[in-house]
């Protein structure tokens, strides 16, 4: 069998929509599932909307993602001379040809066809007229479809679909000033990039009925098509801006780890079993166009801050840093790269199970990267009280000598709790209000561990002062 190709055709919009990096998701596990070749192709015909700053966003987008594609992207706005060659080659072949009707004419076509009640798809009366018999005059080029017989597309999704070929019409394919159409452009980028496989939403399922003409006056082979259905809001709604999130880069500022995305995007539309939780390369094995459902996958945030949750806790520290390391940067979050190396990396392990995305996460670490005097919060205040500030004077002597592992901290911590008649529970309040300034933090050891001897007894410090005041 010939190599696999599969391909993302993104128009700059200005952002990564959701359902594109999703689209880019599939076609790329069903090539990197086959040794195949995912490629990118930029659909920038749209002069107005293609600035470099769109085009940036979907590259950034990508590469969020981590979907990597081969060879060098491919610009169709560049390659509009090798879209009017084929459109000339059709004209040559005599599978398409030069109609000369002005839109006033094309207009009244249509009114004269709705008075009669007829089809109003445009008829042009140049479709079997000798080239000696042409006017000099404007021209589109248009392409000479079947007017009898059918269309199947054999989608891998949505099953045969069929469409009668009386109702395609003779689709410009060349406009009066030369410039191909977008129908025209994809269709020869497909080819010449060796697309094996087309995967998009099924919003282009119209297109590909019109786009298989051009394949098959051309005589070259139809791709594969799979056309995925759109996802919609959990509502049932097609996803929009106006209620909620549709950008990539909205997740990511979010603080979503790519994994989590990634393994959230894959299950939206398609299943293997009943696999929720699932790295890369499982995706990449099973990936297959079966498992694509026919109806519409609804985004559900609440499953995708499970999995995310459940990807961060997975994550090795050092891979965990790294892409902290990358939120901070792109959320502009105030940080100094040092501090997240030297104090963050070691505070990983205690933070990381459980939450659902970066932010919590940071949150959660908060107390490695606060730097004294921290302040304590109203809630957490309350627990510094006299007795607390008694059972401290007790325990820093203590610490000063230990060792610091974990079994000589609870043990020393125990014996505090029995001196002063209580459990520890009750000394663990004031250790969080002195440690992290909050009452809900991660464990009380797991803190002094990460902090090490001196910042903590700085703290237990710190806080007796501050009650004192
Ligand atoms: N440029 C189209 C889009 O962004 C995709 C075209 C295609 O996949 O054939 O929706």
């Amino acid at each position: 069998m010939s190599e696999i190709v599969t391909r993302i055709a993104p128009s700059p919009t200005g952002y990564m929509h959701i359902g594109t990096a999703r689209t880019a998701l599939f076609n790329w596990l069903y090539a990197r599932g086959r040794g195949g070749k995912f490629l990118l192709r930029i659909e920038d015909t749209d002069e107005a909307r293609s600035t470099p700053e769109a085009t940036e966003a979907i590259f950034q987008g990508m590469r969020w993602l981590g979907l990597d594609f081969d060879d060098e992207p491919v610009h169709q706005a560049d390659r509009a001379e090798r879209h009017a060659e084929i459109a000339n080659d059709l004209l040559r072949k005599g599978q398409a040809y030069k109609c000369f009707a002005t839109q006033e004419e094309i207009a009244a076509f249509r009114e004269t066809a709705r008075a009669k009640g007829c089809s109003t798809l445009f008829r042009s009366p140049w479709r079997n007229v000798n080239e000696n018999d042409h006017p000099d005059a404007p021209y589109v080029v248009r392409i000479k479809a079947p007017q009898s017989g059918q269309t199947v597309i054999q989608d891998q999704v949505q099953g045969d679909i069929t469409i009668r070929n009386d109702q395609l019409d003779d689709m410009v394919l060349l406009r009066s000033d030369g410039t191909p159409v977008y129908m025209l452009a994809v269709v020869v980028d497909d080819f010449d990039m060796r697309v094996t496989h087309v995967i998009r939403g099924d919003d282009h399922l119209n297109n590909a009925a019109r786009q298989m003409l051009i394949y098959t006056a051309m005589g070259w082979p139809v791709p594969v098509y799979a056309h995925v259905p759109l996802i919609f809001d959990k509502d049932g709604r097609k996803l929009s801006k106006r209620r909620g999130a549709t950008s990539v880069e909205d997740y990511q500022k979010m603080g979503y780890p790519a994994s989590g995305m990634r393994n959230y995007l894959a299950r939206l539309g398609w299943s293997h079993g009943d696999a929720e939780f699932f790295n890369d390369e499982e995706a990449k094995n099973w990936f297959d166009l079966k498992g694509i459902g026919k109806s519409p996958a609804r985004f559900d945030l609440k499953k995708l801050e499970n999995l995310c949750g459940q990807h961060i806790t997975a994550t090795d520290d050092a891979a965990l840093l790294h892409d902290l390391l990358e939120f901070f940067a792109i959320s502009k979050l105030p940080h100094k790269q040092k501090d997240l190396e030297t104090k963050l990396a070691p505070a990983l392990y205690c933070v990381k199970d459980r939450a659902k995305n970066f932010l919590e996460l940071i949150d959660k670490a908060r107390f490695c990267l606060i730097n004294r005097p921290i302040f304590t919060d109203e809630k957490s205040a309350k627990y510094l009280n006299e007795r607390a500030i008694s059972m401290f004077k007790t325990l820093t002597p203590q610490l000063q000598n230990a060792s610091w592992t974990r079994e000589e901290l609870e043990s020393i911590c125990e014996t505090i709790a029995e001196t002063y008649e209580t459990n520890f529970g009750k000394l663990a309040g004031p250790l969080r209000a002195a440690l992290a300034g909050r009452s809900v933090t991660p464990s009380v050891f797991d803190m002094m561990l990460v902090l090490g001897k001196e910042e903590t007894i700085a703290r237990l410090l710190d806080a007796k002062c501050r009650a004192a005041t």
